[in-house]
């Protein structure tokens, strides 16, 4: 079905990690604010078929959409910056790409014909770009291409791109290309050459960009940029700076300063809508200039790459900012607690201690020994996930259950707290087969998740494989845990607290994937303002209703 939609395709030049997505969703933003109804999509050129069976450490988080996908961390973006739920259909890879083309051949629906990547898999990286639309029926849909210009691997996405333009019309579909300009420390000069090669290699196969989005330390001096404009045959008010800011949510009015609003109205041949900035402002600032400080000790085993855990991140900073503080997170690598657990005295130094998810036994006993000292001293604690399930296994061996663990851990473990699902049992493969995406929890009355919440019926986002073991619920419950969040039908423990603690609280779900600027998960909520309060010396945390209002 044909659609009104104008398409807008994000390329990456020089090198991977500059920020393609940050700039992606942050000219989003600026045309949302203008009123315009914009999505996003993003297209990963490699050969899995979701980012479910990558490692975070090399590839970033596996952001997980209501609907179960497990997707690249990009999206997350999207959602966090435009305030929607996109599905997992708006991030596609080649995996699905071929498959699809695959399953058609095998269909009969080529019959006679040779099947080649063009035009066969351009017409269904097309058909995947163009149903987002028919579907969704944006003003503008932005288009992400993964990976930098000049990889073998996302070639025929270019092509599709150079495609759809021909076809859509020059008017509806447009090129921003991101690229880094980089400044030589030696003579402290930035250096466009880069910039350059990166954008010959994209007219090469025949893309000329619309725009240039220029990435770089501090601000984009003229010289280089009529450089980058002379070279790259763009206008000079095509070529955009974009520095690195404070904060990443500042991006877009940073962009708009320059006119990219009005630059993309005008080329698309949009009416020029005014934008209001003073709500989306407020909440920048509020993340930028907050007044306290809590120290949060983020305990897990990927921690080398703060990619790994974004989500959990950005969660803390919304967190912070409905706090008026900011958050400064220090990394923790728990094998440091594994042989030697009285390293454990350094959490008292921080405010709060956050346990998130994780895979696999490499550093579990050292987020045991981390939730034990955390639960002992009352420290504000949070476990998400992995986080969660293990803060159960140390409440169990401290009521005596000895030896108590989740089986993921220890197969044989002679209490099986944690357990796998009845539904996991007859599972085998890896791919998307674990519990996925929004599920709705029923949360108990007189609890601290009710008055973080402050609803009856929430609902979360979930990647897990494994769960409490309902044989051990009634022991729990009375050495004092309680389940304050449960399935709606009862089964499946949601939210763990233990409430003769200042504040401690596990989740099975991953409250930081439906965190926004504005709007922060209340678990993530609740140990910040916990860490707050007990550094304020409050004999108990004072949550506000203000949570409430933002969440429902
Ligand atoms: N490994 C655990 C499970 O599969 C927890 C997963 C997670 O933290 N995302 O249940």
């Amino acid at each position: 079905m044909p659609t009104d939609t104008r398409y807008l395709f994000v390329t990456g030049g020089v090198m991977s990690g500059i920020g393609k997505g940050i700039t992606t969703a942050s000219i989003a933003k600026l045309l949302q604010l203008r009123g315009f109804k914009v999505s996003a999509m993003k297209i990963d050129p490699y050969l899995n078929v979701d980012a479910g069976t990558m490692n975070p450490v090399t590839h970033g988080e596996v952001f997980v959409t209501d609907d179960g996908g497990e997707i690249d961390m990009d999206l997350g973006t999207y959602e966090r910056f435009l305030d929607i739920n996109l599905s997992r259909s708006h991030n596609t890879t080649t995996g699905q790409i071929y498959t699809s083309v695959i399953n058609k051949e095998r269909r009969g629906d080529f019959l006679g014909q040779c099947v080649q990547i063009i035009p066969h898999v351009t017409d269904e990286i097309k058909s995947v770009i163009r149903n987002i639309a028919s579907k969704v029926e944006p003003d503008v849909l932005l288009v992400e291409v993964g990976g930098t210009v000049g990889d073998i691997e996302s070639l025929p996405y270019l092509e599709a791109a150079r495609q759809l333009r021909l076809e859509e019309g020059h008017r509806r579909v447009l090129f921003a290309h991101v690229t880094l300009v980089p400044t030589l420390d030696v003579v402290g000069e930035q250096k466009t050459k880069p910039t350059q090669h990166s954008v010959q290699e994209l007219r090469r196969i025949g893309i000329q960009p619309d725009l240039i989005v220029a990435r770089s330390k501090g601000p984009l001096l003229s010289g280089p940029k009529k450089k980058i404009a002379l070279f790259c045959n763009v206008e000079e008010q095509a070529v955009f700076a974009s520095p690195d800011l404070p904060t990443i949510y500042q991006t877009p009015m940073d962009l708009d300063d320059q006119g990219m609003g009005e630059f993309l109205a005008d080329r698309f041949g949009l009416d020029h809508h005014s934008v209001d900035w003073s709500g989306w402002k407020r909440t920048v600032d509020r993340i930028s200039n907050p007044s306290q400080v809590v120290r949060i000790a983020l305990c897990g085993k990927y921690a080398e790459l703060a990619d790994s855990y974004v989500s959990v991140n950005e969660a803390l900073k919304h967190a912070g900012a409905a706090c008026d503080t900011r958050v400064e997170i220090e990394w923790i690598e728990t094998e440091l607690f594994e042989n030697e657990p009285s390293n454990c005295k350094i959490l008292s130094r921080f405010d709060g201690v956050l346990v998130p998810g994780g895979f696999g036994s490499r550093g579990t006993e050292g987020k045991i020994a981390a939730l034990a000292y955390a639960r002992e001293n009352n420290i504000p604690t949070l476990g998400i996930c992995f986080g969660f399930q293990l803060a159960i296994v140390e409440f169990c061996r401290h009521l005596g259950l000895n030896g108590a663990n989740s089986v993921e851990i220890n197969p044989n473990t002679p209490h099986p707290v944690i357990n796998l699902m009845p539904e996991q049992l007859a599972v085998e493969s890896k791919g998307a087969t674990m519990r996925l995406g929004a599920h709705e929890i029923r949360i108990s009355p007189n609890t601290i998740a009710s008055l973080l919440y402050g609803r009856e019926v929430i609902s979360e986002r979930h990647r897990h494989r494994w769960e409490v073991n309902p044989d051990y619920i009634e022991r729990i419950v009375k050495a004092g845990g309680r389940f304050s969040g449960r399935s709606i039908d009862g089964t499946r423990m949601e939210i763990f607290e233990v409430p003769d603690r200042y504040f401690y609280m596990g989740t099975q779900f991953h409250g930081e994937f439906k965190s926004r600027p504005g709007k922060p998960s209340p678990p993530y909520y609740g140990l910040i303002k916990a860490g707050l309060d007990r550094k304020l010396g409050k004999t108990a945390p004072e949550f506000t209703p203000l949570i409430q209002k933002a969440v429902a």
